[in-house]
């Protein structure tokens, strides 16, 4: 078969296989056809390598496009994130609360929030996303793209809420509709119980059985701060004080525990856990025993945000449980670059190897979003999402350190 397009690059790193040096990758109907190292006299000059106008081959690597598995991409206008670095996570919530709140004010609520999603699609493609799992919450608008633009893969887990029983009904019947207004989209979708303390134990199970029914994969945030464990457990601390004020604290209300909600999750294929920073050695364990059912999502510039405690992710992979990597939103990070979080888990965690790294924001984001048969890697058969990192200076021997330390003076899709 004759490929119809040809790329040459100095470095290729495939993720599935070894980084191939002066190599080649064949596409044949916008699909990987081969990888394989150049053949001799393959190139005629450095002006054929990758494409015509990348014409300092010696300094270019090609990757798979990357896949941000956790995004709210309704805070992509944010020119800031909401609050000060260190700010305290409950502290943060109502913040978001409030700008919610204003939001809501204005008539153009609802076109608002579905433009600063498509810019967030534009700006996630713009830094090399192939894919990503976008956290939709009510009355969920889907973006709209008229062909002429390429955005990255989504896959919408529809967001619901509600900490009260009497709110579970409406709650559910409303995504419920939702789901089935938008199932013909070209779209892939998802169901997002927020988290623990933000879902009763009706709306949660409830949810659950629309994925069951609606064979929909679950995402949820989970044990993301201190004080959603000692809400959980005790029903005091910040949480209950803003719930509270919201007129939404119910003493007596049955709670969902953290326990119920991991083991939940942890008994769906297709399950992911988001954060997870404060999940014990003891849930950790158990959530292990359904590792080839769940992921978990790392957010790494969003957990130096708020100042967390180290991340446990040493732990998670020593369960073999798999993570994959999300920005989160640019209420709590500048901007939706997913590179520059895989480079802040090289930067934090010095000693883990750097193919794994890449890994993580490539095949496994792919995989936990149910995309890895079309993309995450370099391999025959899947979609030519091939990514050029150009670098001030030449690789040499060490494409993981360049990637990840090297100066980048471009990148584009190939
Ligand atoms: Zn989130």
């Amino acid at each position: 078969m004759n490929p119809n397009r040809t790329i040459y690059a100095k470095w290729i790193l495939p993720v599935e296989g070894e980084p191939i040096e002066d190599g080649v990758i064949e596409i044949v109907d916008d699909l990987i056809h081969c990888v394989r190292p150049q053949r001799e006299r393959e190139f005629r000059s450095d002006k054929d390598a990758v494409s015509n106008e990348f014409n300092s081959y010696a300094n270019t690597l090609v990757i798979p496009g990357l896949v941000n598995a956790h995004t709210h991409l309704e805070f992509s206008d944010l020119k800031f994130p909401i609050g000060a670095k260190g700010i305290p996570f409950p502290d943060w919530i109502s913040q978001v609360i409030r700008w919610r709140i204003e939001q809501q004010q204005s008539d153009e609520t609802l076109i608002r929030k579905q433009k600063a999603i498509e810019n967030g699609l534009r700006e996630s493609y713009r830094w090399g996303i192939a894919a990503l799992g976008e956290i939709a919450s009510a009355p969920w608008p889907i973006p709209h793209n008229d062909g002429r633009e390429k955005w990255p893969l989504v896959r919408f887990y529809l967001e619901q809420l509600g900490a009260t029983q009497e709110q579970s009904n409406e709650r559910l019947t409303a995504v419920r509709a939702r789901l089935d207004d938008i199932a013909p989209n070209s779209f892939s979708f998802g169901l997002s119980p927020h988290a623990p303390y933000s879902v009763s134990p009706d709306l949660f199970h409830g949810l659950l059985e629309l994925a069951r029914t609606t064979n929909c994969p679950l995402a949820m945030h989970l044990a993301e701060s201190k004080e959603e464990l000692q809400f959980l457990s005790e029903g005091t601390g910040p949480f209950a004080d803003l719930f509270e004020k919201l007129g939404l604290l119910r003493t007596n209300e049955k709670r969902l525990t953290l326990d119920e909600s991991c083991d939940a999750l942890a008994a769906r294929p297709g399950s992911l856990l988001i954060h997870g920073n404060y999940l014990n050695s003891k849930l950790i364990a158990r959530i292990a025993k359904s590792a080839e059912h769940v992921q978990i999502v790392f957010c790494p510039r969003t957990h130096l945000f708020f100042a967390h405690e180290p991340y446990p992710l040493q732990e998670f992979l020593s369960h073999g449980i798999s993570i994959c990597i999300g920005t989160d939103s640019r209420a709590s990070t500048p901007d939706l670059d997913l590179l520059k979080d895989l480079r802040s888990i090289a930067e934090s965690f010095p000693d883990f190897p750097l193919e794994e790294i890449l890994k993580m924001g490539t095949l496994n984001g792919a995989t936990a979003l149910g995309f890895d048969t079309q993309l995450g890697s370099l391999a025959t058969g899947k979609i030519a999402s091939t990514l050029a990192i150009e670098l001030d200076s030449p690789i040499g021997r060490s494409p993981y350190e360049a990637l990840f330390s090297g100066k980048i003076t471009r990148r584009t899709w190939i």
